[in-house]
């Protein structure tokens, strides 16, 4: 596959221009305490003619006693603005119960949402038991939304025997069908990691078709986009079932963007025009616990912890970049140059590495999981006489990929590094010098297939540290235990067929103590 990752993208990308940060209030959507009262009067009652929960429900960002509700009123999901709904703010009432009928409701309140969220609800639920099952529902306008089930983690220092994760990432709408969504239901998961290009900015409908098309720009634009990928059945149902870990990527944005730099000729004004849309239209439609984003710059990377067991660091690979080296002499975005290993500049920059450090410097846990969208044990895309590397990855930035490597050699819990981002799965040994395999291993790097997107090769020949590659779709599936992790590849068949199966397509374990995975006969 000669095909380039950016000429790819580049041949559907639509126009830069007219940006615009469309309006929006600084106020933010209102929560009630968790015993569920209000300190102001309540709104007057609303009554919508269509059912608002068009967009479905979602839970993320768990702690052992909290975990953060998501839903967005959209009666009319396609028609871009308010997506039907009135100008207006909006009392949403919440109640999470321990089954399904909700006979026992531990928890409930009212959250008042207005346009300038685009009527999102960020319901950030506490009080809640550790490593429990609870469900939840949303009312509005005389609408009950579908019911989400959730988990919250283990608390303290206990370590669970089991933590059982999904691990995805690179869902292009328009390049397949959502089933490996349909089958993580059937994976009796604790948790979904989403490592980033939930949403792609381009509009390439080789499968199926996005409504409405077109390349956003605007935060308008970026909504109706999220939108549009929610309108996904399958999507809305894995939402539903788990609670999610989301980390953004570059598509959330723009194709291979590092800090104020794109790669369609955007201005350095551009792109700050189109952060503060995306990042505001991503927090709109994520179960995060983030504060609402007000301009281009908000800082998501965060970590959580699931008891003594492990904990799982995700981080932003776009917001803070440099722009990538060699520049001028690389051949669409991968080649190399003497600046790339010779000079220094930051990937994670200095607030992130330095968070990152301290934040899994304490050893309170068995596992350091750490969600890194691009690839760090190094993908030498050309020859071994002339190598070239995809610039805006690590690969780019060798001198912080060092600094974020010593962070790994010392982290508390064994690390372990969760991969997206290429569209590809691989198992890969980390060495100490990416590139030089008579340098210590000092971890594993699993690398998620691609929901939908577009897979790249990932060469073997030029790349010994690559111990498992698939150009395939699918998901990673992670056993979590004490004494080890099992990596599971599931590989979808077809994705241009919504029915298509599933099947293992390799199994690699990483045993306590031991920095390389082994393959599981
Ligand atoms: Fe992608
Ligand atoms: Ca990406």
């Amino acid at each position: 596959m000669a095909i380039s990752r950016r000429a790819f993208l580049a041949a559907s990308a639509g126009t830069i221009g007219g940006l615009a940060l469309g309006a929006c209030g600084v106020d933010e959507p209102r929560q009630t305490s968790a015993a569920g009262t209000t300190s102001r009067p309540t709104l007057p009652p609303l009554k919508l003619s269509a059912d608002p929960f068009t967009l479905g429900v979602a839970s993320g960002d768990p702690l052992a006693s909290n975990v953060v509700l998501w839903t967005r009123l959209a009666p009319a999901p396609t028609t871009g603005g308010l997506a039907g709904m009135p100008d207006a703010p909006v009392d949403v009432t919440w109640q999470v119960a321990t089954d399904e009928a909700f006979t026992s409701v531990v928890t409930s309140g009212t959250a008042r949402t207005e346009s300038g969220a685009a009527h999102s609800v960020h319901v950030d639920a506490g009080g809640l038991a550790p490593s429990t099952d609870y469900y939840y529902r949303f009312t509005a306008g005389g609408f009950t939304s579908p019911v989400g089930r959730t988990r919250t983690f283990a608390g303290g220092d206990s370590v669970p025997d089991h933590l059982r994760v999904g691990v995805v990432t690179c869902q292009d709408f328009g390049t397949g069908y959502y089933a490996a969504y349909r089958h993580l239901l059937d994976e009796d998961l604790h948790l979904v990691v989403h490592l980033g290009d939930y949403i792609y900015e381009h509009d390439l409908p080789i499968v199926r078709s996005l409504t409405p098309p077109g390349t956003p720009t605007d935060l308008d634009g970026f909504r109706s986009r999220y939108a549009a990928y929610k309108a996904d059945a399958d999507l809305r149902a894995a939402h539903a079932r788990y609670p999610f870990l989301v980390m953004w990527d570059d598509h959330e944005v723009t194709n291979n963007y590092a800090g104020n730099t794109g790669t369609f000729g955007q201005t350095a004004d551009d792109m700050r025009e189109m952060r503060a849309a995306a990042y505001r239209a991503w927090w709109e439609h994520m179960p995060v616990r983030v504060a609402p984003p007000t301009d281009a710059d908000v800082d998501i990377y965060r970590s959580v912890k699931i008891g003594g067991l492990a904990r799982i660091s995700l981080l932003d690979e776009r917001q803070y970049a440099d722009v990538p080296p060699c520049r001028d002499s690389a051949v669409s975005d991968t080649g190399d140059c003497p600046a790339r290993a010779g000079n220094d500049r930051e990937y994670l920059g200095p607030k992130q590495q330095s968070w990152f450090a301290q934040t899994v410097a304490p050893k309170d846990v068995v596992w350091d999981l750490v969600g890194n969208p691009t690839v760090v044990a190094g993908v030498n895309a050309g020859t071994l006489a002339a190598p070239a590397y995809y610039l805006e990855t690590w690969d780019g930035y060798p001198q912080a990929r060092r600094r974020f490597i010593e962070s790994l050699r010392t982290a508390g819990g064994q690390p372990v590094v969760l991969t997206g981002d290429y569209h590809a799965g691989m198992v890969a040994d980390i060495h100490e010098t990416p590139g030089d395999t008579s340098t210590a291993v000092v971890t594993t790097e699993l690398m998620t297939p691609a929901v939908t997107s577009v897979p790249f090769p990932l060469p073997r020949e030029t790349n010994p540290h690559i111990h498992y590659a698939t150009e395939r779709h699918g998901y990673l599936t992670l056993d979590v235990e004490p004494t080890q992790i099992t990596a599971t590849f599931r590989l979808l068949d077809d994705i241009a067929k919504p029915d298509t199966a599933i099947t293992t397509g390799a199994t690699w374990r990483i045993a306590k103590g031991a920095a390389s995975a082994t393959p599981v006969a």
